[in-house]
């Protein structure tokens, strides 16, 4: 899967759910370990949002180096409105 794809599946999730739906905690707070990203695919299944689901699934299957180039252009997936807040905090 190239970050490309993995952008266009981030956008989606957001579509789904404004600030990451059920991927929250991995796309918005870069918490990239594969417990959070199982803890996602759990909320997701939970929730019943097969785009999230599939989305977990997929990053699931990548490494954490990956996880860490697609949190890294959070610019480019993030398609809601950011708060100073949050973008204070992100740069941190
Ligand atoms: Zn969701």
């Amino acid at each position: 899967m190239s970050i490309t794809e993995l952008i266009e599946g981030a956008k989606q999730v957001y579509d789904v759910g404004g600030v990451g739906c059920c991927l929250h905690i991995v796309l918005d707070d870069g918490n990239l370990n594969d417990g959070d990203v199982d803890f996602c695919i759990r909320r997701a299944e939970d929730h019943g949002h097969e785009t999230c689901k599939k989305f977990a699934v997929r990053l699931r299957a990548e490494s954490l180096e990956v996880r860490e180039q697609l949190y890294e252009r959070y610019d480019e997936y993030y398609t809601g409105t950011e708060s100073l807040i949050q973008k204070l905090w992100r740069s941190k």
